[in-house]
């Protein structure tokens, strides 16, 4: 698998087919449901290592394009982080265009369901941003190919904590190489998102006596975290330029910009988001020029993918758990190699990653 950066989201071509080849997607799909008013867009991006699994992300995008881009680039980025995690799934992900506070039904996520099923085991959905475990519960009526489902259906429920926690691990790494030990007792983190892993986030750190701020663009969430933890709140628009020693992004993407990369403080940028540098090679060498440490997101935001990757297999939650703990050695993996050859931390995820893809499918093509 040749080396491919991930395109930035406002440069990607407008020809679908540029944007498939340019990051070499094997399969998307185009879904419309009259009815239900279902649009959605599953991409497959690699199976090399097993069928693609990856969420559905419910998201009023202001275009469709956007929408495309995102599946696009989200779906890489679950091949990279299957990869890197040793787990045995290629990389996948969907869109549903809508909002969610609004537009989901029953019918709507049965019909998405069907559209899944349809791809006979490609591609395995869970919940993302705007989907939870129950609206899975609808979509199983419909396919097999389904998990994040509720733990009364033998599903190992929200991944959410567990990304949570394999995102607190590698924060814990990126202190221990940052102020030479891994404690957060006291160090100002800023969570900028406090949806369902950011405030399971935010427990970890709170616990640790760390130093929380939070931003929402929903009022009931930054009311929820505050009633339940310590917390400091900063205005969406403040969040970048906050006085703060690590930075999490636990909201959408490509934060890490033109716009917002000069305005950083921080020492670590270690969050749950996907695909936080809106491009790898320039925001992330710019990252390594500020000084600024980044946790590669695909690497320490693995724990969900690893919990309803074991769901598809034999669901054994310790041995989860104890997946995501490996999260903080994997990260200082990472950290090491980057040093030693010189490189940016993402690209040293990128080709730890790519080499594993690699070699497998050179396994395959012997078959
Ligand atoms: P979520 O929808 O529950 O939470 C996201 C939160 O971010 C919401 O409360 C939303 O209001 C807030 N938000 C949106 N835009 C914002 C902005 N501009 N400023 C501040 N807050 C904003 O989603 P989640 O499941 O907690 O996931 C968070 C991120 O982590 C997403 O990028 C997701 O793709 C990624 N992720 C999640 C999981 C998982 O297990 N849920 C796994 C891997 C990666």
């Amino acid at each position: 698998m040749a080396e491919v950066n991930t395109p930035p989201a406002e440069k990607v071509s407008p020809s679908i087919f540029s944007q498939i080849t340019s990051m070499e997607h094997e399969q998307v799909m185009f879904c419309y449901d009259k009815a239900t008013g279902l649009k959605s867009i599953i991409a497959v991006h690699n199976t090399v290592l097993g069928p693609a699994l990856g969420g559905t992300r419910f998201w009023n995008y202001a275009k469709e394009e956007d929408a495309l881009t995102d599946a696009l680039r989200l779906s890489r980025g679950m091949t990279y982080k299957a990869a890197i995690t040793g787990l045995h799934l290629g990389g996948g992900k969907a869109v549903i265009i809508g909002d969610s506070r609004k537009d989901k039904s029953e019918a709507l996520f049965r019909r998405y369901g069907k559209f899944v099923n349809s791809l006979g085991g490609k591609y395995i959905t869970a919940e993302d941003v705007g989907t939870s475990s129950a609206d899975m519960e609808w979509i199983s009526r419909e396919t097999k190919f389904v998990t994040g489902l509720p733990e009364y259906l033998g599903g190992g429920g929200d991944p959410s904590p567990f990304t949570a926690y394999g995102v607190y691990m590698g924060m814990k790494a990126a202190a221990s190489e940052v102020y030479g030990n891994d404690s957060l007792e006291g160090k100002k983190v800023m969570v900028q998102g406090v949806g369902h892993v950011g405030e399971y986030l935010v427990s970890h750190l709170a616990k640790e006596s760390a130093v929380v701020f939070v931003a929402d663009i929903y009022e009931d969430r930054i009311a929820e975290v505050s009633k339940k933890y310590k917390v400091n709140v900063v205005s969406t628009e403040k969040v970048y330029e906050a006085d703060v020693d690590i930075y999490a992004p636990c909201a959408l993407g490509a934060t890490v910009n033109d716009d917002t990369i000069d305005h950083l403080k921080c020492h670590i940028i270690a969050g749950a988001a996907n695909n936080q540098l809106k491009d790898e090679k320039i925001h992330g060498q710019i990252l390594v020029d500020k000084g600024i440490l980044y946790a590669p997101d695909y690497l320490i935001n693995a724990g969900g993918l690893v919990n309803v990757g074991a769901e598809w297999e034999t669901y054994n939650r310790e041995r989860v758990k104890a997946q995501c703990e490996r999260i903080y050695d994997r990260t200082i993996e990472i950290f090491e190699y980057a040093k030693k050859k010189n490189i940016p931390t993402y690209k040293a995820a990128n080709e730890i990653a790519e080499e594993r893809l690699r070699s497998i499918a050179a396994i395959n093509s012997r078959k």
